[in-house]
């Protein structure tokens, strides 16, 4: 599932291709995706523009002239694709919004969704999330407070959307990594020192992984070599059985509820 990173990299993508353009068509193919009529969706985006594309959390937000948003989750096997009718992917778009000549393609939306919101409905679904770790008022201090609040296992912290946001499977375990602490590990065991390299990491990695263009793979648009850059540079994620970059001793797949857990057991602790 694409995380902060990955949003991100859409963000900046979209923002300077589609900031300022109007919408001259829509096409709904699966009506679940949406939430309203269609008839009535066409009718709001239909040469509406596009004022700004933002992100909050693992959500995109097309903010609408109009004083609408559009609110994207991809959830799940969600991606977008940018390009002409002559360059779209050879699969089923759940959704596309055409700006002239180019077309965006809203792919694999089974579990995401693309939902138009006035602004007061907007801040009531985004009001639960926690707040977002690269944000300048997110400091450690901030950081430190949220840590002991909270109680359990460090990663199914730093997944809780409500607690902070943006972080998931890839990156929670890829920032444990880098501060070698074991995302296993119980909030209440943490020293102040690790609480900060925790920090630390956690900038240097969501960082790192945008400069990179994230993990996901599929192209957003032709010749795309910016999109799904990290996904070389994951150091545990999606790696049990390969050697650690650190210490050479193969990284170890494991399971915490639900969730599969990368790890290198012998330098993260
Ligand atoms: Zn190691």
């Amino acid at each position: 599932m694409p995380e902060l990173p990955e949003m991100e990299t859409y963000r900046r993508l979209l923002q300077e291709r589609i900031g300022g353009r109007s919408i001259t068509a829509t096409l709904v193919q699966r009506e679940k995706t949406i939430n309203l009529p269609p008839n009535e969706w066409n009718r709001i985006l239909l040469g509406n523009r596009i004022t700004l594309v933002d992100r909050r959390a693992k959500h995109l937000l097309f903010h609408l002239e109009s004083s609408h948003v559009l609110l994207l989750h991809l959830m799940l096997g969600g991606f977008l694709y940018y390009g002409s009718t002559e360059d779209k992917l050879d699969r089923t778009a759940q959704v596309t919004i055409s700006f002239d000549d180019h077309i965006l393609y809203f792919h694999g939306l089974r579990l995401g969704y693309l939902h138009l919101l006035t602004t007061w409905q907007l801040d009531e679904r985004l009001d639960p999330l926690g707040p977002e770790p690269l944000d300048p008022s997110f400091t450690l201090t901030r950081f430190t407070e949220l840590l002991t609040e909270k109680r359990g296992i460090l990663k199914t912290a730093l997944v809780d959307q409500h607690w902070l946001s943006g972080i998931g499977n890839c990156y929670s375990d890829e920032i444990c990594f880098d501060a070698a602490i074991l995302p296993t590990r119980r909030i209440p065991e943490l020293t102040d020192e690790e609480i900060k390299q925790l920090f630390h990491s956690m900038q240097a990695v969501l960082k790192e992984a945008i400069q990179f263009g994230g993990y996901m793979e599929p192209p957003f648009y032709r010749d795309d070599d910016l999109t799904g850059g990290f996904n070389d540079r994951c150091r545990v994620y999606d790696r049990g059985g390969e050697p650690c970059v650190r210490c050479g001793k193969l990284i170890s797949k494991g399971k915490l509820s639900s969730r599969k857990v990368f790890a290198c057991t012998n330098c993260q602790h």
